[in-house]
């Protein structure tokens, strides 16, 4: 079924106007337990949204590049999907939201060691563990290549943000040996615990992730490359995860306010997909408790609001 994408016109005036409302919003406050992201400019804010058919239409500091933080969990999440199937995922990692926060140890102790979600950070690090590849490297290579695969350009780790976080990632080392304790660790844990660090430190702007969310609404093909990224049976469950706890504690609220899977990340970055017809980014460093940008979401919901993007209403 083909939908039919809101025209270009109403597009960019949704974006205009949400980026203006964006810019009202005060309130939140930078990550700081990774150094890097708390030296990031409060002040900036940005909006985009590409569609289905590769039409951008952006506001604000649409070019400036962020640190990519959880949202890198879809992209690896989309990977292992793709090599091992969503079936042997859902059995491996699992497909439930945790109603708890993205790093708690907690929810894993309550599953008995079983992640629950891909999108949280337990689950993001089975995922990685499950990465084929001789070494740490050729793994990665994989990750990154998947990620840039959905941007439709070649993105690339930032070594400072990278250098930040493997510094003082002491909390996700502590998950990653209790997977392996429990057996939902696949491979070495500090290497999957590496890889997911490093899967977390790359740069993009906020087209970039316009053009990820697109690759989903467009059925797995990004309509920037033309290429196939993601099969086509893939892009339902990942969209189900995302939906489910794409924004943690706060994910059952996102679908109640905006209506569509989503996905944020602490390093203020969020992605919201509206299924055959577009996809919305919004980057804003400031965070709310559950760790996510508070611009961020006042942009998306806008927009979605003003395009009636909700997937819930007939
Ligand atoms: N790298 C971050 C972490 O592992 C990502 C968390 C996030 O964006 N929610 O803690």
């Amino acid at each position: 079924m083909t939908l039919p994408i809101p025209d270009t016109e109403a597009i960019t005036a949704a974006v205009n106007t949400a980026h203006q409302a964006m810019l009202q919003v005060d309130g939140g406050k930078n990550a700081d337990y990774i150094p890097y992201l708390a030296s990031v400019p409060s002040g900036l804010a940005a909006l985009a949204v590409v569609t289905r058919e590769g039409t951008v239409v952006e506001a604000g500091d649409s070019r400036f590049a962020f640190a990519i933080e959880s949202i890198s969990k879809v992209a690896t999440l989309a990977l292992i999907m793709e090599t091992i199937g969503r079936d042997a995922l859902r059995e491996k990692v699992g497909s439930d939201p945790t109603g708890l926060p993205f790093n708690s140890v907690m929810a894993l102790e309550l599953a008995q060691g079983k992640p629950m979600s891909p999108l949280v950070n337990a689950g993001a690090i089975a995922t990685a563990s499950l990465v084929e590849g001789a070494t740490a490297d050729a793994r990665w290579d994989k990750i990154l290549d998947m990620q840039s695969r959905l941007a439709g350009r070649p993105l690339s780790l930032s070594d400072e943000v990278n250098q930040s976080e493997q510094t003082t990632n002491f909390h996700n080392r502590a998950i990653a040996w209790l997977l392996y304790s429990a057996g939902t660790c696949y491979s070495d844990p500090m290497e999957a615990l590496d890889i997911y660090t490093r899967q977390c430190s790359t740069l993009l702007d906020t087209v970039d992730l316009a053009t990820m969310g697109a690759t989903f609404a467009n059925g797995g093909v990004n309509p920037k490359t033309g290429e196939r990224v993601v099969s086509k049976d893939n892009v339902p469950p990942i969209l189900a995860e995302m939906m489910m706890e794409g924004l943690y504690t706060f994910s059952g609220d996102f679908a109640y306010i905006v209506g569509l899977p989503g996905k944020s990340g602490v390093g203020g970055g969020m992605l919201a997909v509206a299924p055959g017809k577009l996809a919305i980014a919004a980057f804003a460093p400031p965070l709310d408790e559950a760790g996510n940008s508070v611009r961020a979401l006042a942009g998306i919901s806008a927009v979605a609001k003003s395009l009636n993007l909700d997937l819930f209403s007939a």
